[in-house]
């Protein structure tokens, strides 16, 4: 007798930020979802240390929002060190002008607590991470795809309308439907220590330090006492020790920072690639699988979460049977358009800006220095920096996010959009189409289910 087996919309492989954030959007558009993790528990690596406004708001509407703002902490400057004449130009983040956000600041989070609110939240709806189960194999058939899944238990297959590659850079669900991710390397070697110092330096504020040696970055951790270093280094360096933290710290800066210990250390090389497709049939490749780029700038798990953000209302909505073929299927190519575009963009400015940041001829490196010094002399700069590494300017295909003023009645304009179906707002005698995900689309593009007056 052929064995029934399980059946569900979504199959989420990858319980990184990116696979619980998709996990999470299935769920609470009302698809029936399953999240399978390779490994054994959440990993405990601080790795992604800034959540960003965009992210901020997608967090809002996904409600987790608080939590995620309890478990972090505002930074709230950022010192630029032009050495060797130890000039430094203080850049105060919360004074910015950020515009309608209500997340006018970069939030410091290590990466595992972000997950623990994410996989918290995924479990109030419902869902929940099947761990110690990896992905194998992956089978096309005309209305679904049959995954086989690596357990304890042994080789087991399920059945998915949909299946979400959110494996990671080395992604085996984009290997195994044959998309290609062409890298390149952008030349830079970087060491990375998460520590415990005593300093005088202000908590909350960070530090980046253009020194003849190289870039250093010194971060602040919501804890009181724990940094995040990030040095430039060269090529196959030894591993360092906190008195050598210690040491690189006063020579490329001056700064007096007793390193006492060392927590999650690491060394790496950067890579860069965008994925030659974002989908292949009900296949879809979300987060680093779809994309790797510099940290500089911190956008990596900012940009899956947002791609995660991107592709769920348009699964529900997919499935919806009003629609025609031709609109199910306009609406799925437009997560590669949309995306691929985004990720496309984000890779050539943080190769850019890490090639820049990291150069190593003298002479271009004092270049470096006084254009930055011109640059940040400007407030309008400053603002302007704020906006973008929030990623509140970012477009989609053209389309801009939509504004979010406060209103008279206390709430602001994204509190009346709901964050589940396309809403026809009339605002200021116009009438506006609003995604889901608060981009506003061209009239038309899309059915509307609910209408906003205001
Ligand atoms: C040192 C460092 C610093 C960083 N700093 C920042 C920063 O400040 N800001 C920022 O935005 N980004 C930063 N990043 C990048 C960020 O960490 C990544 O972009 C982010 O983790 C991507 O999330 P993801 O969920 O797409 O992939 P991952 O976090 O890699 O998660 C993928 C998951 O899939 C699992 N998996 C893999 N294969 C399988 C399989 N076959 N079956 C089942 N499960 C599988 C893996 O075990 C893993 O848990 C940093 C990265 C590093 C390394």
């Amino acid at each position: 007798m052929v064995q029934e087996l399980d059946f569900t919309d979504v199959i989420v492989i990858g319980a990184g930020p990116t696979g619980l954030v998709a996990a999470c959007e299935a769920a609470r558009h009302g698809l029936s979802v399953r999240i399978v993790e390779r490994n054994a528990t959440r990993s405990t690596h601080s790795k992604a240390l800034v959540l960003h406004a965009r992210t901020m708001e997608v967090l809002e509407s996904l409600g987790c929002i608080s939590e995620i703002l309890q478990a972090g902490k505002r930074f709230r400057a950022l010192h630029v060190w032009t050495l060797p004449d130890r000039s430094v130009i203080r850049i105060d983040l919360l004074r910015r002008r950020w515009g309608d956000t209500r997340y006018p600041y970069w939030l410091s989070i290590p990466q595992y607590e972000t997950e623990r609110v994410l996989e918290a939240h995924l479990t109030s709806l419902g869902g929940r991470v099947a761990w110690n189960t990896e992905l194998v194999a992956l089978e096309k058939q005309a209305e679904e795809v049959l995954v086989t899944l690596k357990t304890p238990e042994g080789e087991r297959k399920h059945r998915a309308r949909w299946v979400l590659g959110c494996d990671g850079g080395r992604s085996k669900t984009r290997q195994l439907v044959g998309i290609k991710q062409p890298r390149t390397d952008v030349g830079v070697t970087f060491a990375l220590a998460d520590v415990q110092t005593k300093t005088d330096l202000v908590e909350d504020e960070g530090h980046v330090v253009l020194a003849d040696q190289g870039l250093l970055l010194i971060v602040p951790m919501p804890e009181p006492g724990i940094w995040r270093l990030i040095a430039q280094v060269p090529d196959e360096s030894k591993e360092m020790n906190a008195s050598d933290w210690t040491e690189l710290i006063r020579v490329r800066s001056g700064i007096t920072m007793e390193v006492e210990s060392l927590g999650w250390t690491s060394q790496f090389g950067l890579t860069s690639g965008v994925a030659e497709q974002f989908r292949n049939d009900r296949v879809f490749l979300l987060g680093d699988a779809a994309h790797v780029h510099s940290p500089v700038g911190g956008q990596g798990l900012n940009t899956g979460v947002q791609d995660a953000h991107n592709l769920g209302w348009k699964l529900a909505l997919a499935q919806r049977p009003e629609l025609s073929d031709l609109e199910r299927e306009n609406l799925l190519a437009s997560y590669q358009i949309e995306r691929q575009e985004i990720a496309r963009s984000m890779v050539q400015s943080t190769s850019r800006a890490t090639r820049a940041l990291t150069i190593r001829n003298r002479t271009s490196r004092r270049l470096l220095r006084s254009l930055v010094r011109l640059a940040l002399s400007s407030s309008r700069l400053q603002d302007k920096l704020g906006r973008d590494v929030g990623m509140l300017d970012l477009r989609t295909q053209g389309a801009p996010r939509l504004f979010n003023p406060q209103l008279p009645d206390g709430k602001r304009l994204h509190d009346h959009i709901d964050p589940r179906v396309p809403t026809l707002l009339r605002w200021q005698g116009e009438e506006l189409l609003v995604r889901p995900d608060r981009i506003v689309a061209p009239i038309g593009s899309l059915p509307h289910y609910a209408n906003v007056s205001l």
